[in-house]
């Protein structure tokens, strides 16, 4: 049975990992200071005897005895990584640098949860790994992007001089039920607004495109990567590409197709254009998506409906 340290484990994609994890019968340890991640996330497992809780900063270092080491704390909301700027580069750099550290001297492989973001408002499209990037060192995003990068380097650096086994997946655009209703990203953001009857708000006229991945199949993309023999960096995410203007569609569609949209500026920085290159993952995990945007926006507004049911009865 192996021993499985998850940081920010109460979030939204470390608590579905945990729930993977768990069923597969090992032990884990979730790690997280609460900033964005929820008790409740994780509530199912408190009290079992395979699973422990720690609130736990990863800017300090820690130590524990574990096998696998899936650093996944961190902001990933830009309303939320821009919160604290400084605090979200301290969270990348020294929580990494903490993470790798303890990955060295226990012998654990750890997997880094980076992002598409490394790629910046990328000029090359569709993304492939071998892409370098287009990151504003100085703007408002660089904390989140240039943070990701150097944790990037470190596990690379980690691995050439300590042999410590690193795995970095760069995440794409996910979503799925547990994202917090204040989340702020375009997919929550939408389906809460539609479900309280409000507009929905475009920024820009919603041309930008993303590329959407639900949350089992970034899971199974990240145990396939860990329990694999490629380093990466690999991109996961669905390669499946919707201008936001779609998506917005998609969503008042399925919830009140009378909602108007509304256009609101551009955030600075904003990506353009982004859709995963994943020959990469399709050779070396033999993974690709399994559920379409269509598919998956079903359970996460079943899940976002509830949590607002919740709220509604305790404001009552
Ligand atoms: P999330 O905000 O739900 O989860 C992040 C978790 O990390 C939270 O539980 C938070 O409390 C915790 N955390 C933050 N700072 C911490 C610190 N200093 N010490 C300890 N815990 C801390 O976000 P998520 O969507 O679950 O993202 C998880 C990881 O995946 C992040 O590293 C993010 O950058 C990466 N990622 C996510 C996406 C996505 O679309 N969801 C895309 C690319 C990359
Ligand atoms: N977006 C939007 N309306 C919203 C929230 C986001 O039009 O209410 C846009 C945002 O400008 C970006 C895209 O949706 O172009 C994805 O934004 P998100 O914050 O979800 O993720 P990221 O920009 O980090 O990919």
């Amino acid at each position: 049975m192996r021993i499985h340290l998850v940081t920010g484990g109460a979030g939204f994609l470390g608590s579905h990992l945990i729930d993977r994890l768990m069923e597969a019968g090992d032990e884990v340890i979730c790690l997280d200071n609460y900033f964005t991640g929820r008790k409740r996330n994780i509530a199912r497992w408190i009290g079992h005897p395979r699973f422990e809780l720690i609130r736990h900063d990863v800017t300090e270092p820690i130590r524990l005895e574990v096998d696998r080491i899936w650093h996944l704390a961190c902001p990933a909301s830009p309303i939320h990584y821009q919160t604290n700027p400084v605090k979200t580069a301290k969270t990348s750099f020294l929580g990494t640098y903490n993470m790798l550290g303890l990955a060295r001297r226990v012998g654990a492989r750890l997997l880094l949860a980076s992002t598409s973001e490394v790629y910046g408002d990328p000029e090359v499209h569709p993304q492939p790994e071998s892409y370098r990037g287009c990151v504003n060192p100085i703007g408002i995003r660089s904390c989140y992007d240039e943070g990701k990068r150097i944790a990037e380097t470190l596990c690379f650096d980690y691995q050439r001089m300590n042999g410590v086994e690193v795995r970095v997946a760069r995440i794409f655009n996910t979503y799925g039920p547990r994202m917090l209703i204040d989340d702020g990203r375009v997919v929550g953001n939408f389906i809460v607004q539609a479900l309280r009857g409000d507009s929905l708000t475009l920024y820009g006229d919603g041309s930008q495109t993303r590329s959407f991945c639900f949350v089992s199949d970034l899971i199974e993309g990240l145990i396939r990567l860990m329990n694999g023999a490629d380093t990466g960096p690999i991109n996961l995410g669905n390669p499946d590409e919707f201008t936001i203007r779609q998506l917005a569609e998609l969503v008042r569609q399925r919830i009140n197709p009378k909602l108007p949209l509304i256009e609101k500026p551009v955030p600075e920085d904003d990506p353009r254009q982004r859709r995963p290159l994943i020959d990469l993952a399709r050779q070396q995990l033999g993974w690709q998506p399994t559920v379409s945007l269509e598919q998956g926006l079903g359970p996460t507004i079943d899940s976002f409906r509830s949590v607002l049911a919740l709220e509604e009865d305790r404001g009552a």
